[in-house]
This record gives C-alpha cells, structure tokens and sequence, in this order.
C-alpha cells in the first residue's frame, strides 16, 4: 500500500498541471464528479459580482453593448474552439445541450436532403439525446435506428440522412472512434452529429480536422462552467451558409433590430442562436474559461490516462476481488476521462457511493450497478486517486 503512495507523491510532483488545482475552490474531499459539475475557479466569484453590480447594477440597458453581452454567445464560441480542436467562428454558445441536440439533428436531416429517412442514433446514449432525436425524427418525418456505436458502419446505408453519436459513453466511460465513424458516415453520404459533453474540455476532439458535421456540448462539466451553464453548437464551415436551423429565433437574424416580419439568417455561428442569451451563466462560463490559458489539451489527456490508468491500478491491487469490475476499457483509445466500477452485487452500489462521500470521496452512480468517478485533470491528482482507491477498499471490507 505504502508503494503506491509513494508513486502518487512521485507522479503528483512530476505533474506540470499540478498548480492548477490552485486556482480551484477545493476542500478536503477527493472531488471525482467533474464530469457531472465541475469545480468552481477561484477567481469567478469576483467576476460576477462585478457583472451583477456594476454590469447590470449601474450600465443596465447599456451593458448589452458596452459590457459586450450581446456577442457573448459568439465571443464564448470561440474561447470554446481551440479546446475542441474548432477554427474560429464555428461554435456558438447558448441553451441547453438538450435543445443544441435539437437544433443539429433536424438541421442534420435538412442538410441531408431529400430521399433519406433514417437518423440513426446511439444506442447507449445519454438519454436525453435520445428522446430529442425521437421527437424530432417524428416531426421531420423521419425513423429513427436505434444503434450501438460499434455497429453503425454496418447500419449505414442510403437512407441515413444523419448518425448522432455521444463522443465517450456517460455510463461506461468508452471513448468511441470519431474520426473513423465520422469517415463512414460521410461514405455513405450522411452527416455526422457528435454529442461531446464527456470529452469537451477531456480529451483533443479535432473536429475541424476529422471533418465532424455538427457538434454539441455542455459546458457544466469539464469545462467547469458552473450548474446549468449554457452548452454549445458548431456548425462545420461548410455547412453554414446551408444551415438551416429549425428554432430560427430573432437574435439569429440578420438584422435582429430590424424588427422586421421576414427571418433572414445571420451568417455564420450567429444562426445557431435563438433567443436572448442567459447573460449570468454565460458570462460565469466565460471567466470560468480563463482557468485554460495556456494549458494544452494533450497534455490534459496525457495526465487524464496517467490518472485512471493508476487508479485502476490502485483499485485492482487495494479492493478484495470479486466486489467490482470495471467496465471502462482499458486500451487507452477507447478510454475517456472516468472510470466506471461495476458492482458485482448490484445492491449494494448505492450504500457503496453514500459511504463513499460520508468518508470524503464525491463520485456518483449510474442505476442499477455502476460507480462512477471523474478524473478532471485541471484539480484531481495521483494521491487523490490513491486515496479513492484506498477508501473504496475500506468501504467494501465491511
Ligand atoms: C450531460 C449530458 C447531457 C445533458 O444535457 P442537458 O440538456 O444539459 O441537461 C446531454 N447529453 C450527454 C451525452 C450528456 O453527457
């Protein structure tokens, strides 16, 4: 046991990403549910208190332009690409990631053209991406195909009009290959819609460079934009002059003051706004962003397979056999940032997570039998996975 404290102490001070935990708001617990909120940066605090007191406290009307709220969505759009691996002016931020979903699958389905009928959709998928492209299958006159990512080549065919996939599986942890689906979807002449709230702000995404469609994500969890904070939408460059969203609200229009009867399109990200933006949560996502200057994703990643990779390891050697059994993969390039432990005896997972927080290690569950935890590399470190390991093991002796 004490061997693998001593590689903790000897990975966390090799660690270049250790300082950043410093400009978290951190306790003592080992904080392992990035992946669902993330931690609040230091600094954000002071930076609402300034958009609420001055910003809309004194300039009121006036802080629509000279506090720069109107072009949040695109200016956050774009604070958000180079972590997704996106060029300027692809990304827009606004609403939930539910209502993003939305918002891509039917443009996916109008960009697709006549004479396909099928979106096929991830079979595991976080549910709400789910019942979204359900609805807006039924609205578009579309069916949807149900299937498991690993299956969708074979699924392919000249009536998909649009494949959604979720980028890592939220239950499981698995990283999906998107540059190789999003290759066969294009084969087959469909568009690709990549879900990327486990992998935004976790692992390099590229998606300019593997061609993606469209994309969504949430902002709430790696990218540690606080509770509700609004999630994001990118448009490939070529299909935005075509994109054709199917919530055309005003502030999308061309001339949003304009006020006129007739919707005329904005070019560009602006066309995948809808309504006025939530200024509040937007602007705590922008400051909460400044935690990225100068860090690379690689290197994120590179420390995010360190972490689990050792924290397996801990698991594997601390926990008495038999009790749990990961179900993340252990290849590395089907891996993203959370491992998930599986209860052999299905009761016992919620009094194994509650004991778990009682004794200061936050992670969560997915029902019946799965424990998640969140490596978030900006905050979590190698003696925090020990320590996880450790009291999991001291949980499930009892
Ligand atoms: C967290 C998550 C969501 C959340 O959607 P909201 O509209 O923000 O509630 C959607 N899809 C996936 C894959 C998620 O992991």
């Amino acid at each position: 046991m004490s061997d693998f404290k001593e590689r903790a102490e000897a990975l966390d001070s090799a660690d270049t990403l250790a300082a950043l935990r410093e400009l978290f708001t951190l306790d003592d617990t080992v904080y392992l549910d990035g992946n669902s909120l993330g931690a609040l940066p230091r600094h954000v605090p002071a930076r609402m208190q300034d958009v609420i007191a001055r910003q809309w406290g004194s300039l009121r009307i006036r802080s629509w332009d000279e506090s720069g709220w109107w072009s949040a969505p695109e200016r956050i759009g774009d604070r958000i690409a180079p972590l997704v691996g996106a060029a300027a002016g692809r990304i827009v931020v606004g609403d939930s990631t539910s209502v993003n979903v939305f918002k891509a699958v039917v443009a996916a389905t109008r960009l697709a053209g006549d004479g396909r009928d099928e979106i096929l959709v991830d079979a595991t998928t976080f549910p709400t991406d789910g019942y979204i492209a359900g609805s807006a299958a039924r609205m578009t006159g579309h069916r949807v195909v149900p299937v498991a990512p690993a299956d969708v080549p074979a699924a392919l065919g000249p009536r998909t009009a649009a494949v959604l996939l979720n980028h890592v599986d939220f239950r499981t942890g698995r990283l999906h290959d998107l540059p190789g689906l999003t290759a066969a979807v294009h084969e087959a002449g469909a568009l690709a819609v990549w879900d990327l709230c486990h992998s935004a702000g976790a692992l390099p995404v590229g998606l300019d460079a593997h061609g993606v469609d469209l994309a969504v994500g949430c902002t709430y969890k790696y990218l540690n934009g606080g509770p509700g904070s609004p999630a994001f939408l990118y448009v490939a460059e070529r299909h935005q002059a075509a994109f054709d969203s199917p919530l055309p609200g005003w502030t999308s229009h061309a001339d949003p003051f304009g006020m006129t009867p007739g919707y005329v399109p904005a070019d560009g990200s602006v066309r995948g706004r809808v309504g006025t933006p939530d200024i509040l949560s937007m602007l705590a996502l922008e400051a909460s962003l400044d935690v990225w200057e100068g860090v690379s994703v690689e290197a994120v990643r590179a420390k995010s397979l360190a972490l689990t990779d050792f924290f397996l390891e801990c698991v594997a050697a601390y926990v008495p056999e038999g009790r749990v059994t990961p179900v993340t993969p252990a290849a590395h390039a089907e891996r993203g940032s959370q491992v998930s432990l599986r209860c052999e005896d299905a009761d016992e997972t919620e009094a194994v997570m509650s004991a778990l927080i009682e004794r200061g290690v936050v992670g969560d569950l997915r029902r019946p039998d799965v424990l998640r935890f969140g490596f978030t590399p900006l905050y979590v470190g190698f003696a925090d996975a020990e320590r996880a390991a450790r009291i999991l093991a001291e949980v499930l002796e009892v």
